[in-house]
């Protein structure tokens, strides 16, 4: 897959071929080393810190699969405006260190990502064949990362009724399929509507949409305490 693909990806691109080796060159040529320190920096953040980062590194843990570490993420430049991706063949999350400045939206491309990784490690997805399976994972990487949060709605002007979400995840997750692989939009928005409503309310490992650092933060409550009894016996 050519990298410029993802140039008219919405923020998001489920990367399927990086020379990492070119990769780093690059970075190496181009970028200050400031600018990495910093994207290592947030991402730590983001992993201690973000109840949404939390609540996945958990779950994926007690699935059994490899707990992310510093080996699974990279922070890189990138083309365009793309702002990470899930580099499945090698279970690595790629950050967009020319792209992403702050740490919020670090945060949100952390949760993003960990979604695939984390339905990439349950379900065993086939992102490359199945479409349906992929448009899945986009539903709910939108839906439950923050991406269409009430806040980053209203910073992009596109506040609305509750049914708006609905369109917001809708939306993005055909974006994100338009940016790295080559079928219609009409092809596209037909596999979205077909799966949408099973993935849309697939929550996991949430319990909820979390539409708050708040929300998240009782997800990762709930989370940590789902082995136990609800009141105290
Ligand atoms: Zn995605």
């Amino acid at each position: 897959m050519d990298r410029t693909e993802l140039n008219a990806d919405y923020g998001y691109g489920l990367i399927t071929e990086r020379n990492t080796d070119q990769n780093k060159n690059q970075s190496m040529r181009d970028s200050p080393v400031t600018k990495n320190y910093k994207c290592r920096n947030m991402l730590h953040l983001a992993v201690e810190n973000s109840p949404y980062a939390k609540v996945l590194l958990s779950a994926m843990k007690s699935s059994g699969c490899s707990v992310f570490n510093d080996r699974h993420f990279s922070c890189e430049d990138c083309d365009g405006t793309v702002s990470g991706g899930f580099d499945a063949t090698s279970s690595q999350i790629v950050l967009c260190q020319n792209n992403i400045q702050q740490q919020s939206h670090m945060n949100r491309v952390v949760t993003h990502e960990l979604i695939h990784a984390f339905d990439h490690c349950r379900a065993h997805v086939d992102w490359f064949n199945n479409f349906r399976h992929l448009a899945c994972s986009e539903i709910r990487a939108a839906n439950l990362s923050g991406d269409c949060s009430f806040s980053n709605e209203l910073s992009r002007f596109n506040f609305g009724l509750k049914q708006h979400h609905q369109e917001c995840v809708r939306d993005r997750a055909l974006r994100s399929i338009l940016a790295v692989r080559k079928i219609s939009r009409e092809e596209a928005r037909k596999i979205v509507d077909e799966v949408f409503d099973s993935c849309f309310n697939d929550h996991a490992p949430f319990g909820r949409i979390p539409h708050s650092r708040k929300d998240a933060e009782f997800a990762y409550r709930d989370y940590m305490n789902r082995d136990r009894y609800y009141a105290n016996l």
